[in-house]
C-alpha cells in the first residue's frame, strides 16, 4: 500500500487530492485547496504546497510519517498578465454640457430657453432658462420665479449650484424642468440658448440623449449634429441633463493614439492597430496562428502594456526569455469624468483589455519539487502535463467516455484538451478567464473595488427594498424575519454567502448584471470556442461530442450556462464536471495525477 497525494499548482489554486493505491485499486481519502503563494511554476509555490498537503492528509486522518510520495502538474509555465488602456477620451473646450445625474433633480419635461442670471430677470424676455448662481435660499429662488411667471415671462427651466430643486419646485405656481448640484455654475455660459431635461423618476432623458433631438432643438445641419453627437453618447442614461448652445463650444470624441500590436507568428508579422477593436485584434492574430511573440510599438501605451506584462514575467521566472504565446483582446469601457465638464460629468469611454500569456524557455518545477521534498521528507515528483492529467480526472465524472474534450476555466488562462478514442491528448492554453472578468466588472462599474467586483461576478444581485425584504434579480421578493443591517438599506446588494454587501454604484439592478453576464460572455464564450477549434479534430467543433468544464470558474452560476448556450449549436454535449463524482468541478488534475501514477 502506498499513501500518495497528487498536488495541482495553478495560476490562482492549489490543489490536492489524497489517495492509498494498493493490488486493489485505489481509493480516494480526501481532498483540500488554498491559495497559491507565488507566481506558478516558481519555487515560491513551495508554501502554498506544503500547506495544502498537511490539509488534506488531516483531512483524510492521516500523518506526514504516513505519506510514501507527492506528485506535482508539470505546470505549463503559462502565466497571465492583464492591462487595460483608454482609447477615447471626451473633451469639453467650452460649456457646452451638464450631464450629470443629481439625485433628485426637480420638476420633469423639456424647457429650451436663453440662459438668464436670476438677478437679471427683470430685464429678460422669454423663454427663459433661469440660472441660479451659489448661495441663493430656495424660498428667495422660487418668490422671484413666481414673481417673474406672474409678471408673464416665459421661465421654462432653471439650473441651481445647490442641492435644493425639489423644494424649489414644490413652491412654483408652474411645472418646470429644474438641475441642481451644478458645482461650476459660474462656467455656465449666459445669453446663450439652452436645453433642460428632466426625466420622471425611474427614467431616464429621451431628447438630449439622441443626436437628432438635439439637432431638432436647436435646428441644427447635419455637420453640426455630427459634432455634437458625443454630447449625446455622454448623456445616454441620465435622468437630467443640460446642453447649452454655444457659438464656438466644442465638444471632441478624441481618440487617444494606443500604437500598433505586432504578432508573430506562422512565418508572419502581422500589425493591428489597438483601437481597431477587440474583433479585429482578434482576426489578425487567428491569422498568424500559432502565436510565437508579440511586441508593442515602442513608446504608445501597446508598448508599455505588453512591456509591463512582460517584465512581471520575467522577474518571476528568474529572467529566463519569455514569449507571448497568446492575447486575448476584450473591447470595454471605462466611466471617466469629462475633461472640462461643469458638475462631474461622467462619460463611458471606449476601452481595450489584453490578457496576455507568456511561456518561458524552462520550466522551474523541478525547483518546486525539491523544496516540497524537503519541506516533508518525503519524495516528490513531477508527475504528468496539466492538460492530460486534467482530462483523467474528468473521465472520472459519471457519465463521461472517450473521445472528451475537456476546458479547464481558470484564473488566468482557460486550457482546452481532447483525448481521443486512442488515447492520443492534445492540450492548449489561451490567455484571458476569471480574473480578467473580475476586473472587467471592476472597471465597467467603476467599483475600484477587487473583492466587491469578485462578489458581483460569484454571487445573484438583489435590491433591498426594506429593512425586512429584498427584490431578487430575477424580480422575485423575498422577506426576512430579522432586520437586515442598515447600511445595505435601498442599496444593490450582491448576494454573498456571508450575507448581502453592498455594491457602490449608482445603477439599478439589471444594468449591473448586464454587465456581469457580457464580461462573462466576452471572456469564456469567445476563449472556449477559440481553445475547443485549437484541438477539435481539423479545427471542427462539430467533431467534438462531449465537453467537460472544469475549474474555478465552472463554479460559476451562469458561465457554464453561457457556454453550453454557445456550443449547443454545434452538436456538443457540454456540462459541469463532477470528479470522482463528488468533487465537482474541481480537484480533476490533483487526481488525474493519481490516476496516472497507478497505471505507470
Ligand atoms: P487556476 O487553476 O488558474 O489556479 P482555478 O481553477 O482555481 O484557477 O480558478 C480560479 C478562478 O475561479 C478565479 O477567477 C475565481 O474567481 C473563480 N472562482 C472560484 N470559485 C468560484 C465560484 N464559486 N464562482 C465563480 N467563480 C469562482
Ligand atoms: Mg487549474
Amino acid at each position: 500500500m502506498n499513501l500518495v497525494v497528487g498536488v495541482d499548482i495553478g495560476n490562482s489554486t492549489t490543489e490536492a487530492c489524497v489517495a492509498e493505491v494498493g493490488s486493489e485499486g485505489v481509493s480516494y481519502l480526501g481532498t483540500a485547496l488554498t491559495a497559491t503563494t507565488g507566481v506558478k511554476g516558481t519555487p515560491e509555490n513551495a508554501p502554498g504546497v506544503l500547506a495544502v498537503v498537511r490539509t488534506a492528509l488531516g483531512e483524510a486522518g492521516r500523518t506526514i510519517e504516513e505519506l510514501d510520495t507527492v506528485l506535482l502538474n508539470e505546470a505549463t509555465p503559462v502565466i497571465s498578465g492583464l492591462a487595460m488602456e483608454t482609447i477615447t477620451e471626451t473633451v469639453i473646450t467650452e460649456s457646452t454640457m451638464i450631464g450629470h445625474n443629481p439625485t433628485t433633480p426637480g420638476g420633469e419635461g423639456l424647457g429650451v430657453g436663453t440662459t438668464v442670471s436670476i438677478d437679471a430677470l427683470d430685464t429678460a424676455d422669454g423663454p427663459v432658462v433661469c440660472v441660479v448662481p451659489v448661495g441663493w435660499d430656495f424660498d428667495d429662488v422660487a418668490d422671484i420665479l413666481n414673481a417673474a411667471i406672474s409678471r408673464g415671462l416665459d421661465v421654462v427651466a432653471a439650473i441651481l449650484a445647490g442641492d435644493d430643486a425639489v423644494l424649489v419646485t414644490n413652491r412654483l405656481t408652474r411645472q418646470i424642468p429644474v438641475v441642481d448640484e451644478v458645482s461650476a455654475i459660474q462656467k455656465v455660459p449666459l445669453g446663450m440658448l439652452a436645453a433642460v431635461e428632466v426625466a420622471a423618476a425611474g427614467r431616464t432623458i429621451r431628447t438630449l440623449s439622441n443626436s437628432y433631438g438635439i439637432a431638432t432643438v436647436f435646428e441644427l445641419d447635419p455637420d453640426q449634429t455630427r459634432q455634437i453627437s458625443p454630447v449625446a453618447r455622454a448623456l445616454t442614461g441620465n435622468r437630467s441633463a443640460v446642453v447649452v448652445r454655444t457659438p464656438s463650444g466644442d465638444i471632441t470624441d478624441r481618440r487617444i493614439p494606443v500604437g500598433e500590436l505586432e504578432l508573430r507568428g506562422a512565418g508572419k508579422t502581422l500589425r493591428v492597430d489597438l483601437d481597431a477593436g477587440a474583433e479585429a485584434i482578434m482576426d489578425t492574430l487567428a491569422r498568424v496562428a500559432p502565436l510565437d511573440d508579440a511586441h508593442g510599438e515602442p513608446g504608445t501605451h501597446v508598448g508599455g502594456m505588453l512591456a509591463q506584462v512582460r517584465d512581471t514575467m520575467a522577474d518571476a521566472v528568474g529572467g529566463a526569455d519569455v514569449a507571448i504565446r497568446d492575447v486575448l483582446a476584450v473591447d470595454t469601457f471605462v466611466p471617466a469624468e469629462v475633461r472640462g465638464g461643469l458638475a462631474g460629468e461622467v462619460a463611458l469611454e471606449n476601452a481595450v483589455a489584453l490578457a496576455a500569456m507568456v511561456r518561458t524557455s524552462g520550466s522551474r518545477m523541478r525547483l518546486v519539487a525539491d523544496e516540497v521534498a524537503r519541506g516533508l521528507g518525503v519524495s516528490a515528483e513531477i508527475g504528468g502535463v496539466e492538460g492530460e492529467m486534467a482530462v483523467l480526472g474528468a473521465l472520472t465524472t459519471p457519465g463521461v467516455d472517450r473521445p472528451v474534450a475537456i476546458l479547464d476555466l481558470g484564473g488566468g488562462s482557460t486550457d482546452a484538451a481532447l483525448l481521443t478514442r486512442d488515447g492520443d491528448c492534445t492540450a492548449v492554453h489561451v490567455a484571458g478567464a476569471g480574473e480578467l472578468v473580475t476586473k472587467l466588472i471592476d472597471s465597467e462599474l467603476a467599483l475600484d473595488d477587487r473583492e466587491i467586483a469578485e462578489a458581483v461576478k460569484r454571487c445573484p444581485l438583489a435590491k433591498v427594498e426594506s429593512f425586512f425584504q429584498v427584490r431578487h434579480e430575477d424580480d422575485t421578493v423575498q422577506f426576512f424575519s430579522e432586520a437586515l443591517p442598515p447600511d445595505v438599506f435601498a442599496r444593490v446588494v450582491a448576494l454573498t454567502p456571508d450575507g448581502p454587501v453592498p455594491v457602490d454604484t449608482r445603477h439599478g439592478v439589471h444594468h449591473v448584471r448586464k454587465v456581469r453576464r457580457e464580461a462573462k460572455r466576452r471572456v469564456f464564450v469567445v476563449n472556449a470556442v477559440r481553445a475547443l477549434r485549437q484541438v477539435a479534430p481539423g479545427g471542427n467543433l462539430r467533431a467534438l461530442d462531449f465537453v467537460v468544464l472544469l475549474g474555478g470558474s465552472a463554479l460559476d452560476f451562469e458561465i457554464p450556462d453561457l457556454i453550453a448556450d454557445a456550443l449547443a449549436g454545434y452538436g456538443i454535449v457540454c456540462g459541469t464536471g463532477n470528479v470522482h463524482g463528488r468533487e465537482g468541478p474541481r480537484n480533476a488534475v490533483a487526481s488525474g495525477l493519481v490516476d496516472a501514477w497507478t497505471r505507470r
